[in-house]
């Protein structure tokens, strides 16, 4: 019989995290500080970090051990399966073998958890009280709701106004572990006041949450703040996945030519990616490695390789990206978690350098990807994840024109659950594609000098 499902046991979590900044040819820029322009400095990340997260930022050990307290409780899902997509693959008429690492299993659902846990962790070990988040489409606030829960915290969310009113049951999940949650723009904060006196009908941004997150949290010192993707230390977080893939790729008896994740800040795509990419500068390796993006917020494939800031505030530090400009508000797609101006400076770096690629896909072929997907797997694929889905049935596509008997991975970052309203809107023959058009996206990055 052909393996559906490679499992690892238990004990075969990961012991470390692997750190890229260790290898990456070209080491990171450092970030910025907002008030003075120069390099920011370990007190004033310290304003909302703990500690052991700056030290993390910044590290370059290669390997960072995992407390084994965070091990337990990546226990409750993790190791997370990955299947070969033996449906998919006949349903496409590919020679090429595809296979999937499902971060689905989570309790809440995503990726997100791998971070959400030693985030908590550490602000729990430095006797802080309180987190403040963002949240786009909701699953990061889902994901630090848990974790805070986990190690008996309080949480508070500002979620994007927009996901507020269309998601009430994400909003419900984060109030079942116990989060606060407020509809940003709030009136809670000066940054959100500052925007509902401009526009009181704002829908809202990721930029302007994160905004009144950082700002709740450098004005109580018992609070800190906790961002779910584009830092270092996420992606440090998230490498769980590519360390478990590559041994579960091992099993399976293919090395990847190719792997593919999602990407809206790119921490997802950093923890499948990473390992897999330390193999490439290391060992030579030939794989290519895909980041999938909405073409409606195309920061990778369109954006600029520069200084920027992660909010609309302008709270938060520069730091060297990929960026749409930290005021681009980009079209209200269904893929809410994509939905991000910037992405990570350690995918930034490695794309300017060319270790790594970048592709945009439009809404309604990534949701035509996801039903091809769910009628043959069976499992209901975040619109956020589907994204690597349509990048992958295009690599199987060509294969077949080719004759090439590759080797396909892809991250599936999250169930989609929550998302049926997105997929009544597909079905109903209602989507509509939300490409940028080229006068708005030069507007944006005129602004990025
Ligand atoms: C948040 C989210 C993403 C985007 O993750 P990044 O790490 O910011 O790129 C992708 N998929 C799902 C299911 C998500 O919840």
């Amino acid at each position: 019989m052909k393996e559906t499902k490679i499992l690892l046991t238990e004990r075969e979590i990961p012991t470390h995290w692997y750190n890229i900044q260790a290898d990456i040819p070209n080491p990171l820029k450092p970030p910025l500080s907002p008030a003075t322009g120069k390099p920011a400095t370990p007190d004033e990340l310290g304003a909302i970090f703990p500690e052991e997260i700056i030290k993390q930022e910044t590290g370059t050990q290669r390997f960072v051990e995992i407390p084994e307290e965070v091990r337990r409780l990546y226990g409750l899902w993790r190791p997370s399966p990955v299947y070969r997509a033996h449906r998919l693959e006949k349903a496409l008429d590919t020679p090429a073998r595809i296979y999937f690492k499902y971060e689905g299993t989570s309790p809440a659902g995503s990726h997100k958890l791998n971070t959400a846990i030693p985030q908590a962790y550490y602000n729990k070990q430095q006797g802080i009280k309180r987190l403040a988040t963002e949240t786009g489409a909701g699953q990061w606030g889902t994901a630090l709701s848990m974790a805070c829960k986990f190690f008996d915290m309080e949480c508070t969310v500002y979620m994007v106004k927009i996901s507020y009113n269309q998601k009430p049951y994400r909003r419900s999940m984060m109030q079942l572990f116990g989060a606060e949650v407020f509809a940003s723009p709030s009136d809670k904060t000066d940054a959100g006041r500052a925007v509902l006196e401009k526009d009181p009908e704002s829908n809202g941004s990721l930029g302007i949450a994160i905004s009144e997150a950082v700002e709740d949290a450098v004005k109580n010192s018992d609070t800190n703040y906790a961002l779910g993707s584009v830092l270092n230390h996420v992606v440090l977080h998230q490498t769980v996945i590519g360390l478990e893939a590559k041994k579960q790729m091992e099993k399976a008896g293919y090395y990847p030519d190719v792997v593919i994740a999602c990407s809206g800040g790119g921490s997802n795509f950093g923890g499948i990616a990473m390992p897999f990419v330390q193999d490439k500068i290391k060992e030579g390796k030939k794989t290519r490695i895909v980041a999938a993006e909405p073409a409606a917020c195309p920061s990778l494939t369109k954006g600029k390789f520069t200084y920027d800031y992660g909010d609309v505030a302008h709270l938060t530090p520069m730091m060297m990206m990929y960026t749409l400009g930290s005021d681009f508000m980009p079209p209200g797609i269904h893929a809410g978690g994509l939905r991000y101006h910037g992405s990570s400076p350690i995918q930034s770096q490695l794309l300017h350098d060319g270790i790594i690629e970048a592709a945009a896909f439009e809404q309604q072929d990534i949701f035509e990807a996801a039903v091809l997907f769910a009628q043959s797997e069976g499992i209901v694929p975040a619109p956020e994840s589907s994204h690597a889905i349509k990048a992958a049935v295009d690599e199987a596509i060509n294969a077949k024109e080719s004759g090439e008997k590759k080797t396909i991975l892809f991250g599936l970052s999250g169930h989609g659950y929550f998302d049926m309203a997105a997929y009544d809107n597909y079905l109903s023959g209602q989507m509509q594609n939300s490409s940028l058009p080229e006068d708005v996206l030069d507007k944006a990055l005129e602004k990025l000098s």
